[in-house]
């Protein structure tokens, strides 16, 4: 290849990627192929999302035979059987209460999606005043205005702060590594920062604040685990205010923690539940929100016929995204790859903690199949020692997430336990190295 200046490549720094680029050419299994040939183990699932692996023959053949029946449907005043079936399969596997799907295709876009839809709905019932929204520091919601005005994430904000979208608070992260370093599971300490959430209702009232959004389990800021009652506390007090409560589950939701969604997992059933990337296995792009009665009722009562939501994208349930979710539905089911999440997250905690004394490591966290090893930066360059890692790791063949100088893990749900636990040793070796 000689040319790296027309593909603008998203989250990377393409002038240091053309010196040393990380291709890949091929995947199989829990393994990716470089153009030689030689295999990469993926810890990743791809980018949190090939939870059943890679190509999976079911998954495959529902694609190929789609789009040889049905390219495409537009489903503005017409509708593809097949998505109304699959939206009863998903509601089957969500929290009772939450049986209605909105599809988009994309985590940013679920995101927007389910923003745009806890204001219309507290305008739906007569509470136009409640448009504040409240996200969490550190928080990560994709990359729609929406989704960085509600995130937490500077680097994500910065070079937009212009345009943000007016009225959006943020909870205090959950991150306490004086108090909760190196916890196996949930960290002990730190229920009492969904408090803070009482403080906002008190400075701004209730009556002006729609929805609070947050991922039950902070994944792209470097696998943030809540703290033991955390979550429950955060509904309980929006139950008291009339405030929705928002889940962003685009890297929980399909067993990632064991359970269909983290919802389930801590018993904590919020408003609405945002998806994608897992919904398909990463193989064609698709998000869904997930949307409770109260809500959906709530349009559904509006009088006369018209349109009860002025919202929608040309490709809401492609009929491949459909195909593939289907597909990857039943071979989680067929496969139980929940269930094997669950099976597996202990051999995987181990593996994670067993580099709890590798040379710079500050941290461990990991619930489910779900992980981080933090390392300390090196001296006034912040992520210089992740991307050393990184580097170093895909020359040993793994591929690893990194954001900071944090090490993230999230394997396909189809790994083997020997294959955790020789990555651990691998990765062991190049955190000496490095
Ligand atoms: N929300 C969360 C919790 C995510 O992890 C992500 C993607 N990492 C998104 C939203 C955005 O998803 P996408 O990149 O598909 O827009």
């Amino acid at each position: 290849m000689k040319n790296f200046d027309s593909f603008w490549m998203p989250f990377t720094s393409n002038r240091t990627f053309r010196n040393q680029p990380r291709l890949l050419e091929r995947a199989e299994g829990v393994y990716y192929y470089k153009p030689g040939g030689e295999k990469v183990l993926d810890l990743v699932a791809g980018l949190w999302c090939c939870n059943a692996g890679h190509g999976h023959p079911k998954i495959v053949e529902a694609i190929q035979s789609q789009a040889a029946e049905l390219d495409y449907a537009p489903h503005f005043n017409f509708a593809h059987t097949a998505a109304f079936e699959l939206a009863e399969q998903l509601t089957g596997v969500t929290p009772a209460g939450l049986d209605h799907v909105f599809f988009t295709n994309s985590g940013s876009e679920s995101v927007d999606t389910a923003l745009k839809i806890a204001l219309a709905y507290q305008r739906e019932r007569g509470k136009a005043t409640k448009t504040r929204l409240i996200g969490r520091e550190r928080g990560y919601h994709g990359v729609g205005f929406g989704g960085i005005s509600v995130g937490g994430i500077p680097y994500n904000r910065m070079q937009f702060s212009t345009a943000l979208i007016p009225g959006v608070d943020h909870l205090p992260h959950t991150h306490l590594p004086e108090k909760n370093a190196f916890s196996r599971g949930l960290p002990a300490e730190g229920a009492y920062l969904a408090d803070e959430l009482e403080r906002l209702v008190t400075l701004h009232h209730a009556d002006n604040i729609a929805a609070v959004i947050v991922e039950p389990v902070a994944g792209s800021a470097g696998v943030l685990v809540p703290p033991v009652g955390y979550l429950k506390r955060l509904r309980e007090i929006c139950d008291r205010h009339d405030i929705l409560l928002i889940f962003d589950e685009v890297i929980t939701g399909f067993g990632r923690l064991g359970a269909p969604f983290a919802a389930q997992e801590f018993d904590v059933v919020p408003d609405m539940i945002t998806t994608a990337k897992a919904l398909t296995s990463g193989t064609v792009p698709m998000g869904a929100v997930f949307v409770a009665d109260h809500i959906y009722n709530a349009f559904m009562e509006r009088p006369g016929s018209a349109i009860e939501l002025f919202h929608g994208y040309t490709y809401s349930a492609h009929p491949l995204a459909v195909a593939a979710c289907r597909a990857t539905q039943q071979v989680y089911a067929e496969d139980g790859l929940f269930d094997r999440a669950r099976e597996l997250a202990p051999v995987f905690e181990d593996a994670l903690h067993s580099l709890a004394d590798a040379p710079g490591v500050i941290d461990v966290r990991n619930y489910g199949l779900m992980g981080a090893v933090e390392m300390a930066p090196d001296d006034g360059a912040p992520g210089a020692r992740g991307m050393r890692v990184l580097q170093a790791a895909f020359d040993a063949g793994l591929m690893i997430r990194i954001t900071g100088d944090t090490i993230a893990f999230s394997p396909p749900l189809t790994i083997e336990a020997a294959q955790l636990e020789g990555a651990a040793e691998k990765l062991g070796v190049v955190l000496a190295q490095v």
